[in-house]
Formats: structure tokens, C-alpha cells, sequence
């Protein structure tokens, strides 16, 4: 049997394919309910007032965001906090300049890479050279 603490609550349980423990099962289901009745009668609300009114943590919103279940769709003023720097999105896991900046890192880093293997080339170009002299 496969036990692990609850990531979110601490709690030692079972492990599963949400990785969460039965009572968060629960209360999660349970804040879903509550984020989505509110939705309905608040069309405008952003992910603040949710947050305020319902007491259920942005975090926890933003996961049920996240995994579709609340649909933003409908919810003009909705949006929630990208990953890197918090800035409020409405898509994705990041907002335009974080994934533009990371995009920018991964070329860098692919641009090392690229570096780190030229010098070897670059020798084994010379011993040719070298060869090719040889043979004369
Ligand atoms: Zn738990
Ligand atoms: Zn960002």
C-alpha cells in the first residue's frame, strides 16, 4: 500500500490519482460548490471578491480554474494570478511577459548548449585539416 501525507492538509493517507487525501476530496468538492453558486449569482465578480466572499483562498480557486472546472468563460471580470509573478491572467500558466522572458531563457540555454558542443567541432575540423595536410 502506497502512503503519503496529504500535500495539502498534512494528513497521512492512502495515496490516489488527485494526490489528495479523502476529507480534501471533500472539502474541496464542497468549496467548488460554493465558488460556482457564487459565480452564478455574481457574473462580475473578479477573483478577489470570490475569494472574500466565499473565504476560500485564491490559491484553491485558481486550481479549480486550472483544471476547467470553473469556467472563466462567463465570468468577464475573472482572472487569476500567473505562476511566475502573480500578475492576474486569464490564460495559460503565465502571463505573456513571463513566457516570453522563459521562452528567451530556453533559447539562451539551447544557444549554450549549442556553444558548449562548437569547440569540439571546431577541433575535429582542425585535426582534419591537419590530415589533409598530411596527405600531401
Ligand atoms: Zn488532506
Ligand atoms: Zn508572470
Amino acid at each position: 500500500m502506497n502512503i503519503d501525507n496529504c500535500p495539502r492538509c498534512g494528513r497521512i493517507y492512502i495515496k490516489n490519482v488527485i494526490e489528495l487525501c479523502q476529507s480534501c476530496v471533500k472539502e474541496l468538492e464542497h468549496q467548488y460548490e460554493i465558488c460556482v453558486k457564487y459565480l452564478r449569482e455574481h457574473r462580475t465578480a473578479t477573483i478577489q471578491e470570490l475569494s472574500d466572499a466565499t473565504e476560500i483562498s485564491i490559491k484553491e480557486i485558481t486550481r479549480f480554474i486550472r483544471e476547467g472546472r470553473i469556467s472563466i468563460a462567463n465570468a468577464p471580470n475573472m482572472m487569476y494570478p500567473c505562476e511566475v509573478c502573480g500578475t492576474l491572467i486569464r490564460e495559460g500558466h503565465m502571463c505573456d511577459s513571463c513566457r516570453s522572458r522563459l521562452t528567451k531563457d530556453l533559447m539562451n540555454a539551447s544557444k549554450e548548449a549549442a556553444a558548449s558542443e562548437a569547440p569540439r567541432k571546431d577541433s575535429a575540423g582542425a585535426y582534419r585539416a591537419v590530415d589533409k595536410l598530411r596527405g600531401q
